[in-house]
């Protein structure tokens, strides 16, 4: 999607240094950081947001880099976070899974 910011981080197209990165998914540090740790893990194909997830194999891939960022960077405690919708807090319409950790995490969430 030509004006999405997180499909031209995928594409290189703005620089960033990745995370990770694979053929499917690309993580980066968030510019905002709400923790110490604060990675965004996003698929490189265009998906705006959890509802509109068609094919599952979108969630196990992002899935699949989080296991791999945490195990590689020694994050044993985290929170994953998925903001759906305006209403819920989403501003980027790209799907992007939050990884949060290097300080107490509170329950329940504000
Ligand atoms: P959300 O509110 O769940 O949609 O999260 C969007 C996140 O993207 C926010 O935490 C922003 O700080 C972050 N963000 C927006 N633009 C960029 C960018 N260019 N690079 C890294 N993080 C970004
Ligand atoms: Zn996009």
């Amino acid at each position: 999607m030509t004006d999405c910011i997180f499909c031209k981080i995928a594409n290189h197209e703005i620089p960033t240094t990745p995370v990770f990165e694979n053929d499917k998914v690309i993580a980066f540090n968030d510019l905002n950081p709400q923790a110490p740790t604060h990675i965004l893990v996003i698929p490189k194909q265009h998906v705006a947001s959890v509802s509109d997830v068609k094919d599952l194999s979108v969630m196990q891939d992002l899935f699949d880099a989080i296991q791999q960022i945490t195990t590689k960077n020694n994050i044993k405690d985290f929170r994953t976070v998925i903001n759906t919708g305006s209403g819920a807090g989403q501003t980027v319409f790209h799907l992007h899974i939050h990884i949060l950790a290097g300080r107490p995490l509170l329950w329940p969430p504000g």
